[in-house]
């Protein structure tokens, strides 16, 4: 495995590739495997919870998304996992359903980092998507954070950064100084 460099939003060259719509991956693609355990592997060491391909310069229609465990501590201290870690290879994935209700929560990208801001999203998204296998999948009705992810990433797929989808720009702040106020993806 090896780490890749993440592009900045904030370089424009970089910004260029981030900003180009990509191409579909072709199956089978053997070499697919390696590049998904670099992926996971950056934006891991990233802290992020999702990251693009064009985000690592391949403007390709691939993604991966790792929702961490939700984990509840009881009244006696003891900590307990209502909600296994949700990891996600996606290829190829297109949002078929989603709500038209909104949510707007901060949110933030790897390929800005230390900046969030407030980003309407559809409140739930169905999505189709093809695996490692090359078997189509669909998550049904994904809601909280992972919706927020499966549509934060399909965006970069098509050259679409989360800054444009700031309807009120004067809610996107440097939090670098401070804990992060919400997933980076
Ligand atoms: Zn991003």
């Amino acid at each position: 495995m090896a780490l890749r460099r993440i592009l900045r939003i904030d370089n424009p060259d970089d910004k260029k590739i981030l900003t180009t719509r990509c191409h579909p991956v072709r199956m089978p693609n053997p070499s697919l495997k390696q590049l998904v355990a670099d992926m996971f592997e950056t934006m891991h060491a990233a802290n992020g919870v999702g990251l693009a391909a064009p985000q690592i310069g391949i403007t390709q229609r691939l993604a991966v998304i790792s929702i961490p465990p939700v984990v509840e501590e009881r009244p006696d201290g003891t900590k307990v996992e209502v909600a296994p870690e949700q990891n996600f290879v996606l290829i190829n994935p297109e949002i078929i359903k989603a709500s038209n209700q909104e949510e707007v929560a901060l949110e933030g990208c790897l390929s800005l980092p230390g900046w969030y801001g407030e980003v309407p999203r559809a409140t739930w998204v169905t999505v189709e998507y093809t695996d490692l296998n090359g078997r189509r999948q669909r998550i049904r009705r994904a809601t909280g954070l992972l919706a927020r992810a499966l549509q934060h990433e399909i965006d970069h797929l098509d050259g679409i950064l989360f800054t444009e989808r700031i309807r009120d720009l004067s809610t996107l702040k440097d939090y670098s100084e401070e804990m992060a106020p919400a997933a980076a993806e």
